[in-house]
C-alpha cells in the first residue's frame, strides 16, 4: 500500500491528477454506469480480494468473525492464532470451556460475553448440524453471537453466496460513493445489493471493506491516491491543500 498523505503537504493538483488520474469534477456518468466503473477498477487493482482475518475452515472463520465484532482482525489474528491450535472444531471448543476459551481471547473486547457465546454455538453446531456450519443464513443468525452482518461475511467468504456484509467501512465508502444511502446497515446492505451488478458480487464485500480500510479512511480519505476517485461525488474529497477532517458518518456495525 502507498503511504498516507502527509498531513497538510499539498501537492499541485495537476500532478495529483496525472498521477491517479483523479479529478475534482463530478463524473456525469449516470448511476449504472458509474458503478461499472468503479467495480471494475477494483476487479482490476485486486481480483482475488481476501478478508484479513486468519480461519481455515468454516468452523474457525465463524468464530473468527464472532470474535472481531469491535475488534481490529489484527487484533483476532493474535488470539485466534493460539486459541485454533488448541481447539478447531466445535467439540474441541467445548472441551476448552468458557473459561478456557476466555484465556485466549482476553486481548479482545468484550471477551466473556464472546467467549460464553462461543460456547453455545459449539453446542448448538453439534446438537443441530453435525458439527458443521449451516449453509443457510436462518440457520446461522440462530447461533448464539451470530447476526446478520457475521451470517453473510460465513455465507461470503466459506460458501461463496453474493451476499453483502455492511461493516463500518462499507458503510461509510457506500455513502461517499453515493452507490446506496440510508441511515442503517441493512438499509445500505439492500441498497448495494440493488445497484452492484451480479458478476461483482462474490467479491464486493472485501472490495469495499479494503478501499474503506486503506484508502477512503474516515478521517482522512485518501484522495490522492483513489483509483477512483474521478467517479466519486463525494463532499468528502479533497486534491488541493491539505485533507480535510470528517466528522464520523459512521453507522453501527451489526454483529
Ligand atoms: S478516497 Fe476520496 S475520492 Fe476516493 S472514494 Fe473516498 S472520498 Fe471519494
Amino acid at each position: 500500500m502507498p503511504k498516507a498523505a502527509r498531513p497538510g503537504a499539498s501537492p499541485p493538483r495537476a500532478r495529483l491528477v496525472a498521477k491517479t488520474g483523479g479529478s475534482r469534477r463530478r463524473s456525469a456518468l449516470p448511476l449504472p454506469e458509474r458503478v461499472e466503473g468503479i467495480f471494475r477498477r477494483f476487479a482490476a487493482a485486486n481480483p482475488e480480494p481476501k478478508g484479513e482475518l486468519d480461519y481455515h475452515s468454516p468452523f474457525t472463520l465463524l468464530i473468527a468473525v464472532v470474535l472481531s465484532a469491535q475488534a481490529t482482525d489484527a487484533g483476532v489474528n493474535k488470539a485466534t492464532r493460539a486459541l485454533f491450535r488448541a481447539a478447531s472444531t466445535p467439540r474441541q471448543m467445548l472441551a476448552l470451556g468458557e473459561s478456557g476459551v476466555q484465556g485466549y481471547i482476553k486481548t479482545i473486547g468484550l471477551y466473556r460475553n464472546k467467549a460464553k457465546n462461543v460456547i453455545a454455538l459449539s453446542q448448538k453446531l453439534l446438537d443441530e448440524h453435525g458439527g458443521e456450519v449451516p449453509h443457510d443464513r436462518v440457520a446461522l443468525e440462530a447461533l448464539p453471537g451470530v447476526g446478520r452482518k457475521t451470517a453473510n461475511v460465513v455465507l461470503n467468504t466459506a460458501f461463496g453466496e453474493p451476499t453483502l456484509a455492511v461493516d463500518t467501512h462499507v458503510f461509510r465508502v457506500a455513502h461517499r460513493l453515493q452507490l446506496a444511502g440510508g441511515k442503517t446497515p441493512l438499509e445500505v446492505e439492500m441498497g448495494l445489493l440493488k445497484v452492484i451488478p451480479e458478476k461483482f458480487m462474490r467479491h464486493a464485500h472485501h472490495w469495499l471493506i479494503l478501499h474503506g480500510r486503506y484508502i477512503c479512511q474516515a478521517r482522512r480519505p485518501r484522495c490522492d491516491v483513489c483509483i477512483v476517485s474521478d467517479l466519486c461525488h463525494s463532499a468528502d474529497k479533497w486534491f488541493e491543500g491539505p485533507p480535510p477532517r470528517v466528522a464520523s458518518q459512521q453507522g453501527k456495525a451489526q454483529a
